[in-house]
Parts: C-alpha cells; structure tokens; sequence
C-alpha cells in the first residue's frame, strides 16, 4: 500500500486498523495498485447504526436549529483545515485531477457555509384563518434518520450535501458509501468526528451517534432501504440502483430522495458564441473523463454550424492530456476500472453498428499503467439519435447530432429516459427563453451559455424521469430532510366549524 495514501489517511485522523486487513481491496484507479484492504459491515451492523442513530435523533431533535448549525460549522472548518489532504485522497481513490479534487471539498465547505445559514431559516408560513380569533401556520420539524447512499464520481461531496443540511435539520445519518471509495469515506467520517468531540467539549449536548459510516457491498446497503426507522433514503447512483431502491422504500411508505443517472445534451444554434460553446461543451463532456452525472453525453448543433462545431471540438479533443490526475497539466485522468472501460467500449461497438462515425476511444497510456484504465476521449458523429445515444454510458464520449428547426433540436433533446442537465448556446433571447420555458427542456438543470456540468450549491440540485425526481443542496431542497406540521391555534371563546359547518347539540 502506498505510503502517500499511508500520510494522508493518518494526517486525516483514520487509524490503520480501518483501512488494513479487510476484506474490501480497494486500488487507485491512477495506477491499479493497492491502497487498502477495508474491514466491511454486515447487515446485521447496519441494523445495529440505525438503532443508535434513532437514539440519538430522540435527542439532536430537542437541540434548536441554530446551535445544530454550530456543529456543521465546526465540521466546515475541519474540511478548510484539511482541504488539500482530502482532495488529494479524491484524486488517488476516484482518479479525478487535481483542481477536481479539491473543487469537491470546495464544494463539501459551501454546502457547510449554506447549511449554517439555513439553521437560522427553518421556516413555514402563516397562513390568514378564515375562522375569527384563530391562527394557522406551519412549521417544519426534524424528520428522523436519513440513510445516504452515495457514488463513487462524487465520493464524498454528495455525502456532505446531504449530511450538513441533514443535521441542522435536526436527522441523524447513516452512511453508505461506495464499496469503490471507501478510504476517502472514512477519512470524512474521521474529520466529522473531529467536529463532533469539539462541539461537545465546548458544552453542547449532543448524542454520539450523529452521523455514522458503514462499509459494504449491496446486503448493508439493502438493510438500510428497508429499516422502516430510516425516515429518508437519500441514494445516488444509477437508475438502475434507482429502480431497485425506490420500490423497496415505497414499500414501507418511507420517503426517497432519488439522484440517479443523465443523459446531457448541450444544443447548438447559429447564433452562438462558438468559441465559448467549444470551451463549454469541451469541459462538460470530458472533463472528469466524462464520469459526472452532468456530463455532455450529446451535442445537437444546427446543420449550418455542426460541421464545422464538430471539427473544432474533435481538433481540441485529440490535444486533451491524459495522464496521472496528481501530475500538473494532465486534464483527462483514468476511468474508475475496467468494468467502465469495458462498457464504453461496448457503447463505441454499439455506436458503430447505429450507424456512428467514431473518432478516439481506444485505451491510452496502456505500457505505463498496465494495471489502470485510461481512454482516449471519443466524438460519435451520428446519424440520428439511435438507442445507444439515449443510454448513459459512464465515460468521455459526446454523441454529435445534427438539427433543423429549434422545435426539433428540443424534441430530441428530451427524447432520451433521463432528465438531469440541459443546457442551449445562444445570443437569440427568443431561443434562450423558449429553452428555459414550459414547452423547453424537461430537465431539473437547464443552462444558457454555460454547459451542463459543474452546478452551484445554491440552486436546488436534481433531475426528472430516470433521473430520479430529487432535489439536492440548495434552495429550499432542505424541506425533504424536514416533516411539515400545519397547525391551527384557536385563541378565541368560541369554536366555529371550518366551511360553515354546524354541529350544535
Ligand atoms: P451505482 O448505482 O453502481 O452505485 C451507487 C451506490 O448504490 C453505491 O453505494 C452502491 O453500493 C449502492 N447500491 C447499488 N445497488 C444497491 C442496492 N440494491 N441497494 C442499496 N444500495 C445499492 O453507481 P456508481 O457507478 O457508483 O455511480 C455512477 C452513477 O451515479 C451514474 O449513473 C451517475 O449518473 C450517477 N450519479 C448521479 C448523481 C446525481 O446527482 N444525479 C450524482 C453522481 C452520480
């Protein structure tokens, strides 16, 4: 095992017992080499989390709001403390370049900084009684113990947009990470931990148990979706885990917060600002070497600009450095493993049989890395949106399509199952207000001169059909973490019926 990774996880606080001598072989995706044998939970030990984690709500849910926030505040100031330590675990665990990386904690310290703010702004409304010398309002209460699953692509800043809004509202978590990113999982649990015994030397009274790890394959993930005590499952991944996660908690009426697969399209009109549509379309479908949900999975540009748009992009895709994500200049790290080499190759076979013209695509740097997997970036121009351009394949490939009018550019651009991000160049503001319309994209993201990857934590993050239909990180997402009472105080000597109803004895 790696004495960098050694360095990190001590300087992080994770002890070698956590991460030696398991049964999870965990491997850097930089090289294939091992970086840890994880021990790994049973359901059995998941059951048992989510017992302490409703004891502890029974109490977190009695501290007020605003002193819940201190805790994540002291939780953001372990992540600023620790930041490059942790982005550089991102790196050598999920394969991600270096200013990637830290962008992910970046993104894990706003999301603390937005929640400390909203612990202040829990708030309902009051609404006019139609009854004399009565008050209506509502209010929002902590909800219990939320159950996170999480991804690999976003080992760890996923975690936190769920956990930091989580607790201020009041909800113990229960974490399951990806069984292909653990070490970055405990090192944030350690950090988190760190915060914990800070806030409870400074005198505040709060329960253990506020957020736990559990390490494991689907059976501890499958305990934790059926324990009817987990009042939210909050799972990111894909539409198929989606498909066999929802059901399960709607079986038990418990609430989900779903974040799965995208299928992104970027669209193209003759108006554009070409050479910002280039950069846009450049980072969102390769950077991350394609693995975010928000990458571009498809371009739709007019027939009058898409041949030229796509020489462009295909001259600047075939310049993008591949290499080692810790080495300076490098902007396309590895994929994640084989498995996710393997399918891309599998959708480029596809692609070419649909009719595809495919540029790039094949393994790189194969003689230095023998054990790892990095691709070359792929441009698929196609002839039609045929059915493997309506499937997400987890990898740097960008479908090129060509179209004629904007209705039709539109129509293909919500054709596909999936509804996460969307995004249109263009100086025509008749075009741009028509994309962001009722009759435009039907996506949970839809962006005008900017790509579609990349979100900001302060909108509400989140997509429709296969996507999932959740609603992350900012605006008022935090509602799903909360249960809503409405409550009706009579402050008068009387006691009219709602509607008129009478009911005298
Ligand atoms: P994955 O679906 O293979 O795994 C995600 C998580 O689900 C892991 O923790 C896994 O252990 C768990 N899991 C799988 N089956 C389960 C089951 N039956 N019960 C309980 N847990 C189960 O996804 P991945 O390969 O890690 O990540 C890539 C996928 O995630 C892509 O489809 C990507 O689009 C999606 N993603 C979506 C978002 C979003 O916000 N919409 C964000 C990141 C990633």
């Amino acid at each position: 095992m790696s004495k960098q990774t050694q360095d990190l996880l001590s300087a992080l606080g994770v002890p070698s017992s956590a991460y030696t001598g398991g049964s999870l072989i965990v491997r850097s995706p930089i090289d294939g080499a091992q970086i840890g044998a994880v021990p790994e939970a049973s359901a059995a030990d998941m059951t048992a989390a989510i017992a302490r984690a409703q004891a502890a709500f029974l109490q977190w849910r009695t501290v007020p709001a605003p002193k819940r926030g201190e805790l994540v505040r002291l939780f953001g100031e372990e992540l600023r403390a620790h930041k490059m330590d942790l982005a550089r675990l991102v790196s050598l665990e999920a394969g991600k370049v270096t200013s990637e990386g830290e962008g992910e904690v970046q993104e894990m310290i706003d999301i603390c900084d937005f929640a400390v703010g909203l612990s202040r702004q829990l708030h309902g409304l009051t609404i006019a009684s139609e009854r004399p010398g009565h008050r209506m309002m509502e209010q929002y209460l902590p909800l219990g113990v939320v159950g996170i699953i999480s991804a690999f692509n976003f080992p760890v800043a996923v975690w936190a947009w769920n956990s930091a809004l989580a607790l201020v509202c009041g909800d113990p978590c229960v974490w399951k990470p990806s069984e292909k990113t653990p070490l970055t999982a405990l090192a944030t649990q350690a950090l988190f931990d760190k915060a914990l015994a800070r806030y409870q030397a400074a005198g505040h009274a709060a329960p253990d148990h506020l957020s736990q790890l559990l390490i494991g394959g689907a059976a501890v993930g499958e305990a934790l979706v059926d324990d009817a005590r987990v009042a939210l499952v909050s799972a990111t991944g894909s539409t198929r885990m989606g498909r066999a996660v929802g059901p399960r908690v709607a079986a038990r009426f418990g609430r989900c917060l779903l974040e799965l697969g995208g299928n992104n399209a970027i669209i193209v009109t003759p108006s554009a600002d070409l050479d910002l549509a280039v950069r846009g379309i450049l980072f969102g479908a390769y950077g991350t070497a394609g693995q975010r949900c928000t990458t571009t999975r498809r371009l739709i540009a007019h027939e009058t600009i898409h041949d030229e748009l796509v020489a462009r992009l295909d001259r600047a895709r075939a310049q993008l450095k591949i290499g080692s994500p810790i080495e300076a200049g490098n902007l396309i790290g590895p994929l994640i493993d084989q498995g996710a080499f393997d399918a891309m190759q599998k959708a480029l076979a596809a692609a070419r049989e649909q009719g595809g013209e495919v540029s790039g695509g094949g393994r790189a740097l194969a003689e230095q890395y023998p054990e790892a997997w990095y691709a070359v970036p792929a441009l698929v121009r196609m002839p039609a949106q045929t059915e493997i351009v309506k499937h997400e394949t987890f990898a740097p490939i960008l479908y090129t399509l060509k179209y004629k009018s904007l209705g039709e550019a539109i129509a293909l651009q919500n054709e596909v199952p999936q509804g996460l991000s969307s995004a249109i160049f263009t100086n025509d503001i008749r075009e741009a207000e028509l994309f962001v319309s009722a009759s435009g994209s039907d996506c949970g993201i839809a962006n005008v001169n900017i790509g579609t990857s990349g979100a900001e934590i302060g909108g509400a993050f989140g997509g429709e059909k296969e996507t999932g239909g959740g609603r992350e990180s900012g605006s008022d997402a935090w509602k799903a973490y909360m249960r809503r009472t409405t409550n009706t105080v009579n402050y008068s000597r009387e006691l009219p019926l709602a509607q008129g109803v009478k009911f005298d004895v």
